[in-house]
C-alpha cells in the first residue's frame, strides 16, 4: 500500500508530497515539529505532545495552523490512511512560504503544516532493547533554546552520524562543565546503586521529553525515587544502569558509553521494567478500526 502524507490541506501520495522551495522551514529551519508513538492502534500521549507543539509555536511566535480539534482529526486520518497500528506520526509546522527574507513574513502568511505516519516494527525495537545500545559523548554545541522542538537539528544530525560511524546508536551532548545534557534525539538517564533515577532538569538546556515525563510518573507509581539533577560522564560510566527515552525509542537501555561497558554489559533490570510497563503510565487514545 502506498503511503499518504498531509500537506497544507491535502492528502497526497507520500512519494509526491512537497512544499514550496521558499517555505521558511526549508530556507531557515523556521519551524517546529512533534513525533508521537502509535502503539497497538492507539495514539500515545497525544495531549502532552500537542501542548508542547503549542508551546514551541508560541515561543517562536508562529501561528497555530489550525484548531486543536481539527489537528487531531487530521492526525487520525493520516494514521488511518497509512494503516499504522504500531509506528510514529510526524507533525511539522513552519512559518509558511514567503520571499526569502530574514524578517518575519507578513502577518497574514499562513503557516505550513505537514504530517506523515509510518509503521515501525515492534519486534525490531524489542530486539534492540534486549541487547541494549551504545552511546558516544560529544561536546554540546547547540543553541541555548533546545527546549523548543525546532526543525533546526544540524548539530543533532552531525552528532548522531558521528555515533553511527562509531557503531553507537546515540550521542550524548556534554556541556562545558562535563555534565551530560541529553542525546541527539533522546533524553539521558542513569540509575544509582540504590535504584534512584537521575535525569537532568528540564530547563532551557534540554528538550522536556514527553517520554521523560511519563517515566517520572511511572517511577512515582512504582515508588522509585527520581533526582532531577545534572550528572557527569564519569558518574554515568560507573552507574548501575543507564538508559535513554524518546517517543521513538521508549525506554532504551544503554550498555556502553564511549569505551566503557555499563555494569555487566547487559540491559539493567530497572530500565527493562520501565520499558515493559511504560504504557501503564501513558495516555492512550484509541484509533478507529483498531
Ligand atoms: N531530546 C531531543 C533532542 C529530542 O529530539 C527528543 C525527541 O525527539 C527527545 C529528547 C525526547 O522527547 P520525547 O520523549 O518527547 O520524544
Amino acid at each position: 500500500m502506498s503511503r499518504v502524507a498531509y500537506v497544507n490541506g491535502q492528502y497526497v501520495p507520500h512519494s509526491r508530497a512537497a512544499v514550496h522551495i521558499e517555505d521558511r522551514g526549508y530556507q531557515f529551519a523556521d519551524g517546529v515539529y512533534e513525533v508521537c508513538e502509535i502503539w497497538k492502534g492507539q495514539i500515545v500521549d497525544q495531549t502532552e505532545h500537542l501542548e508542547r507543539l503549542d508551546r514551541s509555536l508560541r515561543e517562536l511566535a508562529i501561528r497555530a495552523p489550525m484548531a486543536r480539534g481539527a489537528l487531531i482529526r487530521v492526525m487520525r486520518e493520516v494514521i488511518e490512511r497509512n494503516r499504522v497500528k504500531d509506528g510514529l506520526i510526524y507533525i511539522q509546522v513552519t512559518r509558511g512560504v514567503a520571499r526569502r527574507d530574514h524578517y518575519f513574513p507578513p502577518e497574514d502568511t499562513p503557516p505550513s503544516i505537514v504530517m506523515t505516519a509510518k509503521s515501525v516494527s515492534a519486534t525490531k525495537n524489542e530486539a534492540a532493547a534486549e541487547q541494549g545500545v551504545s552511546v558516544i559523548t560529544t561536546p554540546e554545541n547547540r543553541w541555548a533554546r533546545v527546549d523548543i522542538k525546532t526543525v533546526g537539528l544540524l548539530p543533532n544530525v552531525l552528532a548522531k552520524q558521528k555515533a553511527k560511524e562509531a557503531g553507537a546508536k546515540e550521542a550524548w551532548f556534554v556541556d562545558k562543565d562535563g555534565f551530560v545534557t541529553e542525546g541527539g534525539s533522546t533524553n539521558a538517564w542513569i540509575v544509582l546503586n540504590d535504584g534512584t533515577l537521575v535525569t537532568r532538569p528540564a530547563d532551557h538546556g534540554i528538550l522536556r521529553g514527553i517520554t521523560r515525563s511519563v517515566v517520572m510518573k511511572l517511577a512515582e507509581m512504582k515508588g522509585i525515587s527520581v533526582q532531577e539533577r545534572a550528572f557527569t560522564v564519569e558518574e554515568a560510566k560507573s552507574a548501575r544502569e543507564a538508559f535513554i527515552t524518546a517517543a521513538s525509542a521508549l525506554v532504551m537501555p544503554v550498555t556502553r558509553i564511549d569505551d566503557t561497558v555499563i555494569a555487566n554489559g547487559a540491559p539493567g533490570s530497572i530500565a527493562r521494567d520501565l520499558r515493559k510497563t511504560f504504557h501503564d503510565a501513558a495516555e492512550l487514545i484509541k484509533l478507529g478500526g483498531a
